[in-house]
């Protein structure tokens, strides 16, 4: 009794019929076509894997594999780059290991590339038989060479096999088995042909038998897609209504229009496993997908593998790895305790963690056990060389102390990675024995996260998201197809990299058949035309006319099928915050919502907003709180009121909504921070010289030795490379030293930072003088300035901000206050980095002070702090609330006359 080969276009029914029959072991490629012809599954691959352990016959396994493939690559190419030269090779070896039997041919004429490639196959293969396995690439031929007892098989869904899987399939089916080959008289089904044609050599006979088949709406597209582009029929399909494409704007909108359309199948009670959504690229559709459908409450499940990497668990032991490796940098760290399967730390955490900035393993232990309970004492230790087993076991007890196991059971994902995880450290763990230093250790560990994979949306149920390949021989009622664009359905065919298709033609000369251009071409547009079987009530194709600001043109295929592109239907409102977006614009349909807090809480940000953004004056949101402020018992400092006088809301959030940010170690040389050095320096350094006349300002060991003392007293951080950098302040500082001007003849310090207080216009102000100089004429009040330039006062008539007040006040308070009666020659600001006195401007509109503390006054009496920084925006370089007043472009479209209104 022959075996026999179905060649009729539309087999689902003839094979769910052969199927029923149940003398057939079954063999589908997905769960998906087993379901269609309501049998088990199994695929092939399990059939030949099954086999060959019978006969004891081993597959490589992943880390044992990439280790000989790479000591095979060094052995061949001697890369600069092993690791990525190995990881760009193993897809073309493997793809060579399937392609042909036996490797063994004449490479003379090939290119050195194809030549190199060839005998890194055969190189790598004849490493991995040494070892008794076989590379997953060479799983079916190695199957065909077993004494198999064969079995009556019915193999459904391989429409397009290789012909390793042919060999396979010849050598497992017994008489009377039918394989499932699909063909038609058009050019397309050429390489499938000769399938066909090697199996009949093989005694298969063909069974062309056609079965009435019902005229789903797959089918009927199925027979336009195959006539010559010519010939395409203009007259609509008998399911016309029941086909559509569709255009949307972007992604977003394709994704949202889809989704929006599966849920309202769902809720007319379609079961979900009767709709599936496929795009060709189901990494680039995912994402958008599972966040919008997350959002529309719709199950959805994309069994597609993503590296294992990709996940939370990955993710946090690629941190991990990296802050052991770096020794616990503040960043990495703060990173890592951050990781939603770590400590998930407060803000009173981060305050600490911020004031402190721990760097290394000892301040980190102690700030996590201190604030968090958090042990970190495991990761200590790390840089050794250990057992194999001995590091795996380190690694299973870290997995063990932070409870990964349950804090990955939140996510079905992180679940089966977890358990991945797992089973690769025990491979990882052999041989036990073996000794391994940390860097390769770690090496390894990297390969293996690299190496497994999960599906990247599990679960049970829901709509599935398919590539066009992965449901071949699938049927549902409800059909998805995204992406119909140019480019991406069908996808461009490019050359490999690594073997490109002259090269490719070459090697099939030498028996060699890796798949060329036309093939691929084939491949491809053979994947959508069974695509097109799977729907049997509903097809909806759809593409988004932009990506990434590119226009994307609809896909060759429509027109091929001879479908019109229209304008989606309008969406349903799909999800609440749809919903809420839809009423925020709609401000009178508010009553009825009133009853969802966001909602109403939405409404009112937006129109807060709104209002910011628009021209018309502040409000309350924007400063203008109308709550008079009593400062009759507030003191201000110098700062608090040029900030008032810059720019009211700087001052409002600061002190009055004490927005402020948090205490923050140093962790370079800021502004601030100098200033404080330099400050503290030139104290100590007029102090010593005025306590022994003996010693010399400009002294550099004395210099250095205060500069030494300045540092311990300010609690100076460790910033990288200090030792270095230092000498450059000490010579700075050592150049103002020496400048006559700095401490001129006949001039006597007589008080060091010394602070003031007192009443001025009306304010109560205090202030801190630096150095007040008895001189021949009277006292000079002088301030220390890091910077070289003037600092920035109150803004003038003009929103400039010209208006010193600091100098005003050394004269008007403090001197009169410290040094009652005496003469005051002048208050000035010395730079500590020029090395000079920086003179006010003649010009500078110092007639206006009055006015601007009038103003300052009045914006507390009326309780008015709108953002109004000055026209240059120089109150906003040093502000920590833009955030806050989100000052922006928006400002020039409020009036503003700088604070004289
Ligand atoms: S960022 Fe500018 S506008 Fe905003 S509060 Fe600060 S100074 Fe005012």
């Amino acid at each position: 009794m022959p075996r026999f080969i179905s060649t009729y276009l539309y087999p689902q029914q003839s094979a769910a019929q052969q199927a029923s029959d149940n003398s057939y072991r079954v063999i589908t490629p997905s769960r998906q076509a087993s379901r269609a012809i309501a049998a088990r599954h199994q695929p092939l691959y399990d059939t030949a894997t099954k086999a060959l352990e019978q006969h004891g016959q081993v597959m490589a396994q992943p880390l044992q594999a990439q280790k000989l493939f790479r000591q095979t690559v060094q052995a061949v190419l001697q890369p600069a780059d092993l690791i990525g030269t190995a990881r760009a090779l193993m897809p073309a070896v493997r793809s060579l290991l399937q392609s042909s039997s036996n490797l063994e041919c004449d490479s003379d004429n090939l290119s050195t590339r194809a030549t190199n490639l060839i005998t890194l196959a055969q190189q790598y293969q004849a490493a991995l038989h040494k070892d008794g396995c076989f590379d997953e690439g060479e799983l079916y031929w190695r199957a065909a060479e077993l004494n198999v007892d064969p079995q009556k098989t019915l193999i459904y869904g391989y429409f397009q096999p290789r012909q390793d899987e042919l060999a396979w399939i010849d050598k497992l089916a017994a008489d009377k088995s039918i394989v499932f080959l699909p063909i038609c008289d058009t050019a397309l089904f050429v390489e499938v042909q000769s399938s066909v044609d090697f199996l009949e050599k093989r005694g298969w006979s063909v069974t062309g038998d056609e079965i009435t088949t019902h005229l789903a709406v797959g089918i009927e597209l199925c027979q336009t897609f195959l006539q010559p582009a010519a010939s395409v029929v203009e007259q609509p399909p008998i399911n016309a209504e029941m086909i559509s494409a569709y255009a949307y704007g972007t992604l977003d909108a394709e994704s949202r229009g889809v989704l929006a359309q599966v849920k309202a199948l769902l809720s007319a009670d379609v079961p979900a496993r009767e709709i599936a959504i496929i795009a060709r690229d189901e990494r680039a559709y995912a994402p958008k997908l599972i966040d919008t459908a997350w959002e529309y409450g719709l199950p959805l499940r994309a069994l597609y593998s993503t590296p294992l990497l990709t996940t939370r668990l990955g993710n946090w032991i690629e941190q991990l790895l990296n802050v052991l490796d770096a020794g616990f940098p503040f960043e990495a760290t703060a990173k890592l305790l951050s990781h939603p399967l770590c400590s998930n730390p407060d803000s009173g955490f981060w305050a600490v963690a911020r004031s402190q900035h721990p760097e290394g393993f000892q301040q980190w232990r102690k700030i996590a056990k201190e604030n968090l309970g958090l042990d970190l004492s495991a990761l200590a230790q790390v840089n050794q060389t250990r057992r194999r087993d001995t590091w795996v076991d380190w690694w299973q007890r870290l997995l063990k102390t932070y409870d990964l196991r349950l804090r990955c059971a939140r996510w079905a994902r992180e679940s089966i990675a977890f358990n991945a995880l797992q089973k690769g450290l025990v491979e990882l763990s052999k041989p036990e024995a073996e000794t391994l230093a940390w860097a390769e250790f770690r090496q390894q560990l990297e390969d293996l996260l690299e190496k497994l994979s999960v599906p990247a949306q599990p679960g049970r149920g829901g709509v599935e998201l398919h590539s066009p390949a992965s449901v071949v021989g699938a049927q549902y009622s409800h059909v998805f197809v995204m992406g119909m664009a140019e480019g991406i359905l069908p996808p461009s065919i490019s050359n490999d990299s690594v073997l490109d298709f002259f090269e490719r033609q070459q090697l099939r000369g030498l028996g060699v058949c890796l798949l060329s251009a036309i093939e691929l071409f084939h491949q491809e547009t053979l994947s959508f035309y069974y695509l097109l079987q799977t729907a049997t009530h509903q097809i909806t194709f759809s593409y988004s006319t932009l990506s990434d600001r590119s226009e994307q043109l609809p896909s060759a295929y429509l027109k091929r099928m001879g479908l019109q592109i229209g304008e989606p239907p309008e969406q349903p409102i799909a999800s609440l915050e749809e919903m809420r977006r839809g009423y925020l614009r709609q401000p009178d349909k508010q009553a009825a919502e009133a009853s969802d807090p966001v909602l109403t809480q939405a409404i009112r940000a937006f129109q807060v907003e709104e209002r910011r953004e628009s021209a018309l004056s502040a409000d309350e949101y924007d400063g203008i709180v109308g709550v008079p402020f009593d400062y009759r018992d507030w003191t201000f400092s110098v700062s608090q009121l040029t900030n008032l006088g810059q720019c009211p809301f700087k001052w409002f959030a600061n002190k009055v909504l004490k927005l402020g940010s948090s205490a923050e170690a140093d962790t370079e040389l800021s502004p601030s921070l100098r200033g404080n050095l330099y400050h503290q320096v030139v104290e100590l350094l007029v102090k010593a010289v005025q306590a022994n006349p003996q010693l010399s300002l400009t002294d550099p060991d004395l210099l250095r030795e205060k500069f030494l003392e300045a540092e311990r007293e300010i609690d100076f951080p460790t910033l990288p490379a200090w030792e270095m950098r230092r000498e450059d302040h000490l010579r700075t500082l050592l150049t103002v030293l020496r400048k006559p001007d700095f401490w001129p003849d006949g001039a006597e310090p007589v008080a060091l930072e010394r602070k003031f207080k007192g009443e001025w216009e009306g304010f109560k102000v205090t202030g801190r003088v630096d150095r007040i100089d008895k001189t021949p004429d009277g006292l000079v009040l002088i301030d220390y300035k890091t910077s070289s330039k003037l600092p920035r006062g109150l803004k003038d008539s003009n929103g400039k901000t010209s208006i010193d007040l600091q100098l005003q006040l050394y004269q008007d308070v403090a001197a009169s206050e410290m040094f009652p009666g005496e003469t005051v020659t002048a208050a000035q600001y010395f730079s500590l980095t020029k090395g000079k006195v920086l003179k006010l401007s003649d010009k500078a509109p110092q007639q206006e002070l009055p006015m601007a503390i009038e103003n300052c006054k009045t914006a507390l009496n009326l309780g008015h702090y709108p953002v109004q920084p000055d026209v240059k925006r120089d109150a906003c370089r040093y502000c920590d609330f833009d955030p806050v007043c989100r000052q922006g472009s928006r400002l020039t479209r409020k009036e503003n006359h700088h604070g004289t209104d």
